[in-house]
């Protein structure tokens, strides 16, 4: 971090308006001024540090309902790994029926993290 930025606390309700000053010296943490709580300053830390955002995205399936069902990552990723994670599920397609909370991945690109289905997709009927 070179500059001194401004961050709105997205932990609560609150909204605490934060600023992040450039570290000082080698690793220390940035120092945070504005949060109104212990999780506040973590959150801007980190922020500074390992920004980190929840993968959202949908998946095919087929036999199904609906040709997608929607997923999302079980935590959040590095924000910097999310393009190239969405990219590696478009070649990705579900048999039908898909429950929600289903592991599609067990371990995206790597991160640990796994891709749960967040919505049900039933198997279509043919009449
Ligand atoms: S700093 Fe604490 S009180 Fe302020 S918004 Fe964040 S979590 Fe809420």
């Amino acid at each position: 971090m070179t500059t001194e930025r401004e961050l709105i606390c997205i932990i609560c309700p609150v909204g605490c308006v934060m600023r992040l000053f450039p570290d000082g010296e080698g690793s220390a943490p940035p120092r945070v001024e504005g949060a109104d709580c212990a999780k506040g300053r973590e959150y801007a830390e980190r922020e500074a540090t390992d920004p980190r955002r929840a993968l959202t995205s949908t998946v095919k399936v087929r036999g199904g309902c609906f040709p997608l069902v929607s997923a999302r990552s079980s935590a959040p990723l590095p924000k910097h790994m999310l393009l190239p994670a969405a990219a590696s599920l478009r070649g990705i397609s579900l048999q039908a029926p898909v429950a929600a909370g289903q592991v599609i991945l067990p371990d995206i690109m790597g991160t640990g993290t796994a891709l749960l289905a967040t919505g049900t997709v039933e198997r279509k009927k043919f009449h």
